[in-house]
């Protein structure tokens, strides 16, 4: 098994900005580490320069401390887990398996062959599937043969490119517990490709949050969705996403469109100097304030607000308000949009509520929020002030 290091590193294809621009990570041994982003944000080339499917730019990769930005593929002894699991059809799993071994320069026995395959299935729970074909496997065990041949290759470092993402929503989530389970039983080092929020925050030890190329947070999953550095991270991470709310700093309170919510003293000195922020609230640090307890409610504020609508989910419900923005409001919107690649930011924020809240749409209700959980950024640099 083995460490990664990314030191710097870029690719520049033409003239434009680049692909993947000045990244440095330090992978541990057996860590697994999200690469996640929007479309074109740099995670498949990354992923490509460290198996060396893409040239390196500038900047060293280190496997086990060793520089290989000019070793080969085959020779940086790394597996390429694939969308669609390239597997051969016309194979039995056990010959799926078997592939790589017969393929090495260094040649196999039968019966050594034997031995790692029977082996590579035990560890995967594929025993009893060994002279199926591809087409009669669920798409979990499918997976697991692609793994196989990782596994018996002896890889240092499995890699995945959006695994799951031409799967159906609950397949994806059976194969989103398959991989972590499956991962976390072989202690393999491995990077994970994706765009999907929930598998990165699911899956990983480690998630590295890319925009235009450029890295902006690496954490473990809690401390990305707690302690998001900017407001592309703090949008990025967490669905519904976080509120942003513009708003005028007062020695006390936050004056925001949907009314003046008080903050604490060290909570407002981070936002010293200024004359507006972005106050970034997640939906659930909202609450019905009819169901707020007791022991919480000093810490946190109670408001009127008039829901445009809400959504029952069964488990839970979405309220939604509306605000009429001022132009310099919807300046900053615009502005925002722009910083986290949205087409839009509508004047207006969502709410998630308890399922037994009474509170519906279409009339006036009242709210309460968790002031401790506001954050506070920077509307021009986009920086977290808290
Ligand atoms: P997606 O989720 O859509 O695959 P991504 O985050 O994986 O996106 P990349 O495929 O790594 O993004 O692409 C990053 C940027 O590099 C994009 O702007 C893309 O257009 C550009 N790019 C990728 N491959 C090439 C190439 N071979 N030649 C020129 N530009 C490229």
């Amino acid at each position: 098994m083995a460490s990664i290091t990314l030191r710097n590193l870029v690719k520049q294809y033409g003239d434009g900005f680049p692909a993947v621009n000045d990244v440095s990570i330090d992978i541990a041994d057996g860590e697994f580490i999200i690469l996640v982003g929007p479309s074109g944000c740099g995670k498949s080339t990354l992923l490509r320069m460290i198996v060396g499917l893409e040239d390196i730019t500038s900047g060293d990769l280190l496997i086990n401390g060793e520089r290989v930005n000019e070793k080969a593929p085959r020779e940086r002894n790394l597996a390429m887990v694939f969308q669609n699991y390239a597997l051969y059809p016309h194979l039995t799993v056990f010959e799926n398996i078997a592939f790589p071994l017969r393929l090495a320069k260094h040649r196999h026995s039968e019966e050594e062959i034997r031995r790692m395959v029977t082996e590579a299935a035990r560890t995967l729970e594929l025993t009893d599937h060994l002279e199926r074909k591809p087409a009669n496997l669920s798409g979990g065990q499918r997976q697991r043969v692609a793994m196989g041949r990782a596994i018996v290759r002896k890889a240092d470092a499995f890699l995945f490119d959006e695994p799951l993402s031409n799967l159906d929503a609950k397949l994806r989530g059976q194969m989103r517990s398959e991989i972590s389970q499956m991962q976390r039983r072989l202690g393999v080092t491995s990077v994970y490709v994706t765009h999907d929020q929930t598998e990165a925050m699911t899956l990983g030890d480690r998630v590295a949050v890319l925009k235009k190329g450029v890295l902006q947070q690496i954490a473990s999953p809690r401390e990305l969705y707690e302690q998001p550095v900017n407001l592309f991270v703090a949008g990025f991470i967490g669905s519904p996403s976080m509120n942003f709310l513009p708003a005028a700093v007062e020695p006390d309170r936050l004056r925001t469109p949907v009314g003046d919510i008080p903050l604490a003293a060290d909570k407002l000195r981070a936002a010293a100097g200024r004359q507006v922020v972005l106050a970034g609230i997640r939906p659930e640090y909202f609450e019905d304030a009819a169901l707020v307890d007791e022991a919480k409610r000093g810490h946190g504020y109670a408001f009127t607000a008039e829901l445009t609508h809400s959504e029952w989910l069964g488990n839970e419900q979405y309220g939604y308000i509306s605000f009429d923005p001022s132009p310099e409001i919807r300046r900053l919107l615009e502005n925002l949009a722009r910083d986290m690649d949205a087409e839009e930011l509508r004047p207006q924020i969502v709410v998630t509520l308890d399922a037994a809240s009474r509170i519906r749409g279409g009339r006036p209700a009242q709210l309460w929020v968790d002031t401790r959980r506001v954050h506070l950024f920077d509307p021009e640099t986009g920086l977290n002030l808290t």
